[in-house]
């Protein structure tokens, strides 16, 4: 697939549109010819849509009726080894191409002619007046070499308000000029900034920095604590990748992550990176994907679609915190980030790095197996240490009703808010209250669309389906039998937490870090800085604090429900919870204090919560991995999980159990079918929700299978069959 030819005008060429089509459309090349790559429009029908000419045209179509590319788009032609990925990320995912194409060009307007905009650089002469602001708005302008800038950048870099540099354009000492808006990102210096490493930073940083240099293909498990001081590790490996002239991209699992992430980069390389995620505008999303192609973007930080993106020279992939769930695209094209970032490095000749405090146990039996390589970070760095961990057992605590915080945990608050410290309450629960029961009835408020119970957000002031996204006001009278002034939250959520912290603390300063509360990300940034530098003495949070923010004065974390995590028959329940666990204690005594971790939990003896503990991870990974090679389920075997959904229920029984029934396909390459069962969660917005798994031996070919046994049946109107290769969740 990866040869590139040469089309002259009129030639017959095949090209793949984003448009829902199951083959490749024929056209002519257009005046002045095209490439095996090039980014074209097309009419189709009274449309012109976006396509990319992927070789020779087949000439299955009535020759007399191929219409001809309107034409070829001004930017950068798609590799050979860009194609190559998409089409095996497509064969592996058992996604049409088209879709595939539209993961790849997730910008608006690639083919609109450049948008322009105001830009300032370096003019003539000096200014009558010197003040030290206008000398650091010249002192940028000089240091980046005649390079321009937005007056909002420029005004941020210098530091200075942006009339002072207005005041300098009437000078003509800065010239203000109209360019393009897709502008290069401002260059990195991989030479400056970097830290003096402790040891095994050091001797990590130097075997990556070799690994890069070596311009070939190999993945890393770089594994640490938090606080081990991987990411200053890892932007060492950027800099060696930037110093070879290749372009680098760093995954996070988290907005909210950036915040910090960017000014990390910025101390170490003096500029931001190129940024690509759903928080940012979609200007700045159309300069991001140009750039990267045209190499005006040489370090983009983004979540996990960045991996799409048409970098030209790719040396270097980062996932961080690699053992993250949101790795995995669960809609759309259902694929992992963390895989198809090794299988992009392995196409690219670039080096993959996954970082984590806790890998997942795929990572983890990879470098078992001496796939991957593990550098491991064994001290936190500076004087931090691992917080001090301790069970809470709640069967002796004796904790009236709707009460979740037992006095051994409240005393330790108290003795930390006196002395000025933080401490974290963490309860993975976002909302008021998980239930709403009727008193009289017993009747629990569900959502209309879904089988889920709806979840009280008193802040929102609605019930809310954390599912379908649907809310409502609280009802005043029970739905089902109308009595009034009966209904009752029950368990807690966050904002339910936090009114017994008000209680229990009345002087407190309390803060609750749930993605909800947030109008933006950058708000929530905002907060999270605040915090960081003091301005609660309770935090209380979701998952969101588990991940990667440093809170230097935090020397206590409480999790109010240790076991919440360990319910359900999830295959990965308690790796997710032993990660879980591990992260957020690790929030604790980041920096010269030490920090202490207690667990909530009515199971103390659990065999999770003792591994948690015992701090004791090879054992539980070691045990972990032997339960599930028993099982014959990943790592170690190969699962495939088939959603049927449709309006109609009878019709996703039925074609669930004809296809239980028709498994030949299957049983061909030894696999088993289980199901058709009704979906963890039975209905998603108004569709019924039917689950059948495959199970497998590592090395069989799933995927051909799948695609023969699916090819078997007719699918009624409106139900929905979605394949979902190495399942992560199971709802
Ligand atoms: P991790 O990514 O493993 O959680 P970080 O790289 O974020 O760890 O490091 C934790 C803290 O220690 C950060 O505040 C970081 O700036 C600091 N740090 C790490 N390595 C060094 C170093 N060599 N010199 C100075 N500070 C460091
Ligand atoms: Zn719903």
């Amino acid at each position: 697939m990866s040869g590139v030819s040469f089309f002259d005008s009129g030639d017959l060429v095949g090209v793949l549109t984003t448009q829902p089509l199951d083959r490749l459309l024929d056209y002519r090349a257009p005046e002045g010819g095209c490439m095996t790559g090039a980014f074209v429009e097309v009419p189709l029908g009274p449309r012109k849509v976006l396509g990319v000419v992927w070789g020779p045209g087949q000439g299955n179509f009535d020759i007399t009726k191929v219409r001809s590319v309107i034409r070829v788009l001004d930017t950068p032609a798609m590799q050979g080894g860009m194609r190559d990925f998409l089409g095996r990320v497509a064969d592996y995912t058992m996604t049409p191409m088209p879709a595939m194409l539209r993961l790849a060009t997730r910008a608006p307007g690639l083919g609109d002619p450049p948008s322009m905009r105001k830009v300032y650089r370096l003019g003539r002469g000096a200014p009558d007046r010197e003040t030290d602001a206008r000398r650091r708005v010249l002192a940028v302008l000089r240091d980046y070499g005649g390079l321009s800038f937005t007056l909002g950048e420029l005004a941020e870099m210098a530091g200075v308000s942006t009339s002072v540099i207005k005041g300098l354009v009437k000078q003509g000492v800065v010239v203000e000029e109209v360019a393009p808006r897709d502008v290069p990102y401002p260059p990195l210096d991989p030479t400056q900034g970097g830290l003096t490493l402790a040891k095994d930073q050091a001797s990590a940083s130097a075997r990556l920095r070799q690994k890069v240099a070596s311009g070939a293909y190999g993945t890393t498990l770089l594994k640490g604590v938090t606080g081990s001081g991987k990411t200053e590790v890892y932007l060492e490996a950027v800099a060696e990748c930037l110093a070879q002239g290749r372009q680098a991209l760093v995954l996070l699992p988290e907005i909210a992550l950036t915040a910090e992430f960017l000014h990390r980069v910025e101390a170490r390389f003096g500029a931001r990176p190129a940024e690509w995620h759903s928080g940012v505008t979609m200007t700045e999303r159309r300069r991001c994907w140009r750039m990267v192609g045209e190499g005006g973007a040489q370090f983009v930080v983004g979540a996990r679609s960045a991996l799409f993106l048409p970098f030209q020279n790719l040396g270097l992939i980062i996932v961080d915190e690699e053992h993250d769930t949101s790795y995995k695209q669960e809609d759309g094209v259902i694929y992992s980030a963390r895989d198809m970032a090794v299988l992009r490095a392995s196409i690219d000749g670039a080096q993959v790095i996954l970082a984590s405090a806790t890998p997942s146990l795929e990572s983890w039996a990879n470098a078992e197996a001496g796939k991957y390589e593990r550098l491991v970070l064994t001290s936190r760095f500076g004087v931090a240490e691992l917080p001090q961990m301790a069970a809470i057992d709640m069967r002796a605590e004796a904790l009236p009703a709707n009460r979740w915080i037992s006095d051994s945990l409240r005393k330790e608050v108290d003795a930390r808010v006196a002395k000025g410290e933080q401490a974290l309450l963490f309860l993975n629960r976002r909302g008021y209250a998980p239930v709403t029961i009727c008193r009289a009835c017993g009747h629990q408020v569900g959502c209309d669309q879904c089988d889920a119970r709806m979840v009280e957000h008193r802040f929102l002031k609605r019930l809310v389906c954390h599912q379908c996204g649907e809310t409502k006001p609280m009802p005043e009278i029970c739905p089902s039998c109308e009595a009034a002034d009966r209904l009752a939250p029950v368990g807690p959520g966050v904002e339910r937490l936090a009114e017994e912290v008000a209680e229990l603390f009345p002087d407190a300063r309390v803060a609750v870090l749930s993605s909800d509360l947030f109008g933006s990300a950058r708000a929530l940034k905002e907060q999270i800085v605040a915090i960081a530098d003091g301005a609660a003495d309770i935090i209380i949070g979701t998952q969101l604090v588990a991940k990667g923010h440093n809170f230097p004065l935090l020397t206590l974390v409480g999790v109010i429900d240790a076991d919440l995590g360990l319910q359900g028959s999830d295959l990965r329940a308690a790796e997710r919870t032993f990660q879980l666990m591990r992260q957020v204690s690790g929030r604790a005594g980041r920096a010269a204090k030490k920090g202490v971790a207690l667990l909530q939990t009515y199971q103390p003896e659990h065999p999770v919560i003792r591994a948690i503990l015992a701090g004791d991870e090879d054992s539980f990974w070691r045990a972990e991995a032997g339960e599930r090679q028993a099982a014959g389920v990943p790592p170690y075997g190969r699962l495939a999980g088939i959603i049927l959904s449709s309006p109609n229920v009878q019709d996703v029984f039925d074609l669930g159990g004809d296809m239980a029934r028709r498994d030949g396909p299957l049983r061909a390459i030894g696999a088993q079918v289980y199901g058709p069962a009704p979906a963890p969660i039975a209905r998603i917005r108004g569709r019924h929700r039917v689950r059948l798994l495959v199970k497998v031996a590592k090395g069989a070919p799933l995927q051909g299978a799948l695609a023969k046994w699916v090819a078997q049946f007719r699918l009624p109107k409106n139900l929905r069959l979605q394949i979902d290769i190495d399942p992560q969740s199971f709802y």
